[in-house]
């Protein structure tokens, strides 16, 4: 199958790769000229526009950061949606409104495109193993064209429902893991200025009733795990700021349904006040130092 592959970001990038690797004729773009280098680097074809890539494509997919970045590249005027023949399958794996994705899925129907929002779950981690976990909005014959596609990138696959359905059930997963994260941040905080070694009350808590995600795969605390944004001093991962935007979605489905999200609502303040802080491109784990005491002297 030949893929034009848009958005070759944190996970974007490892995503392509890995449809490349397993054989498929990938052209990757992005608007960032590190992003291209980086994945050249590892033998992915890189085209010199959007356009260029999506000419002759079976598929498209976009691994985009937010709603207005989906809106402009695929609907805006001269929208990329207008060039893709009847047939080509579109599948959006950014985290966007699912007011936007079912906007797109509308006006690929009206082209013949199919479309499919497909964001993901697993971290840069998974993204790099191809274990992501996919959750997907769009008509059940679309994901089984997608599905060869989705299993060379991911380990799970979810049908979510209809057109935005995948948008809702990524917003839900992450504003518990943005709960979740801030939680964790704030036990290890409290029990690290009260004398213990991280590494031990992590995995005390990782094997006991607190046991999550976080203290499994992404540890916030630095040099408790290699593999985690921490240990690089987060850079790289989940973006502060695209935590922030997630939970701005969450906070957006909550009051147009009028669900209560008490906790959904303070994890996005507390994110916010951390990117105020000038930490919006670090992980989002890094809002262990929000909560985090200075050492005591003497
Ligand atoms: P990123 O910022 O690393 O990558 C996004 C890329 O899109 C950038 O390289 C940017 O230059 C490119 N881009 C923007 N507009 C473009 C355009 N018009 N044409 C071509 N390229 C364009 O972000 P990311 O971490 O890869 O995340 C991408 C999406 O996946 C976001 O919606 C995010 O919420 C979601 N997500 C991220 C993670 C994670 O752990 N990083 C996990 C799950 C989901």
């Amino acid at each position: 199958m030949k893929i034009a592959f848009i958005g070759l970001g944190n996970m974007g990038g490892p995503m392509a790769l890995n449809l490349h690797k397993a054989g498929h004729e990938v052209r990757g773009v992005d608007l960032s000229a590190a992003a291209c280098d980086k994945c050249r680097a590892e033998g992915l074809p890189i085209a010199p526009s959007a356009a260029a890539a999506v000419e002759g494509t079976d598929a498209v997919i976009s691994m985009l950061p937010a709603s207005q970045h989906v809106e402009a590249l695929f609907l805006g005027a001269d929208g990329l949606l207008g060039r893709l023949p009847a047939g080509t399958l579109l599948i959006d794996s950014s985290t966007i409104a699912a007011a936007t994705s079912r906007k797109l899925a509308e006006a690929g129907d009206a082209r013949g495109v199919a479309v499919l929002d497909a964001p993901v779950s697993g971290g840069t981690g998974g993204a790099v193993a191809g274990t992501l976990t996919f959750m997907v909005g769009g008509e059940a014959p679309v994901l089984e064209r997608a599905r060869p596609l989705l299993e060379k990138m991911g380990a799970n696959i979810f049908h979510a429902g209809g057109a935005g359905a995948g948008q809702t059930a990524k917003i839900c997963n992450n504003m518990l893991l943005g709960v979740l994260m801030i939680g964790t941040a704030e036990a290890l905080a409290l029990g690290v200025a009260n004398g213990l070694d991280p590494q031990v009350l992590s995995e005390i808590m990782r094997r006991s009733s607190g046991g999550n995600w976080a203290l499994e795969k992404y540890n916030p605390m630095p040099g408790v795990m290699q593999t985690a944004p921490a240990a690089r001093g987060y850079a790289g991962g989940f973006g502060t700021d695209l935590m922030l935007k997630d939970l701005g979605l969450a906070q957006e489905s909550a009051t147009a349904v009028k669900a209560a999200t008490p906790l959904g609502g303070l994890a996005r303040n507390l994110y916010a006040a951390h990117s105020l802080a000038g930490h919006g491109a670090l992980d989002f784990s890094s809002i262990l130092r929000l909560v985090q005491p200075p050492p005591r002297k003497g």
